[in-house]
């Protein structure tokens, strides 16, 4: 399993999975052209990809889709997801239940509910056949529970949003409204939140953590690497002996 996180953050997110000649998308959040632009560079080619998986109808999830029309690429979103996207031929759309598990080509696909201020947000858990190796993907929620935890653990990777830091939110200059949307509970993760999450879930399977969906604002690299960091080695595990972390920023 490759994985190419092609953008993360407020201003877009897209993530490729590939395994042997094929690839899924999981968000579409930036403009057509620069994701053409990014396959390119990390070599895949449009065409190898099978699927676009979508976690929600949030602009910086789906900005890019009309790249699925022009490919004949079908698109996956949770039932109630639909009501909000648009612009996607007829026969491309193809809906799940939040929860339900399908399979597309070579990738065994786990969906769960996350919590976020859309219709039907869902994250993913993706198996490879091939090399049985498992990615989470948690991006957009203002919580992890139970049994978001139960679809992500023992994967190989995790793909998870690490998205402010609460003080900074405080004292930023966003109205009240906004802040206290972000840090609801159909918001975003916290650091803390997230490393929290990542130490119920990180075990001897894991190979690699991505910190993705940063706040250019409210938060900053260095800040969520060390939050994880720290929370992690409670628990005895190290970075770069027991795992990787990337900063995606
Ligand atoms: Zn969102
Ligand atoms: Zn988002």
């Amino acid at each position: 399993m490759k994985i190419d996180i092609l953008a993360g953050g407020s201003s877009g997110n897209a993530i490729a999975i590939k395994s042997g000649d094929a690839a899924i998308l999981i968000d579409c959040g930036i403009a057509k052209t620069k994701i053409e632009k990014r396959l390119l560079e990390v070599g895949i080619k449009p065409n190898e990809i099978k699927a676009i998986l979508i976690t929600h109808a949030h602009s910086d999830h789906v900005k890019g889709l009309p790249i699925a029309n022009k490919y004949k690429i079908p698109v996956f979103a949770a039932e109630n997801e639909w009501k909000s996207i648009k612009g996607v031929d007829e026969e491309l759309r193809w809906s799940f239940s939040s929860g339900n598990d399908f399979n597309v080509e070579d990738f065994f696909i786990e969906s769960f509910k996350t919590h976020h201020d859309a219709f039907d947000p869902v994250g993913y858990a993706i198996t490879d056949y091939e090399s049985n190796e498992k990615v989470s993907i948690c991006l957009d929620t203002g919580k992890v529970d139970e049994a978001m935890m139960k679809v992500m653990e023992h994967s190989t990777y995790y793909i998870i949003e690490s998205n402010h830091e609460p003080n900074m939110v405080e004292v930023s200059d966003y109205p009240n409204s906004v802040k206290a949307r972000i840090l609801s509970h159909i918001g975003h993760l916290s650091n803390e939140q997230t490393s929290k999450a990542l130490s119920g879930l990180v075990d001897h399977h894991t190979k690699k953590i991505y910190l993705t969906h940063l706040s250019s604002k409210n938060n900053m690299p260095a800040l969520a690497e060390m939050t994880v960091k720290r929370e992690l080695s409670k628990y005895g595990l190290i970075c770069d002996l027991n795992y990787k972390l990337e900063v995606i920023s």
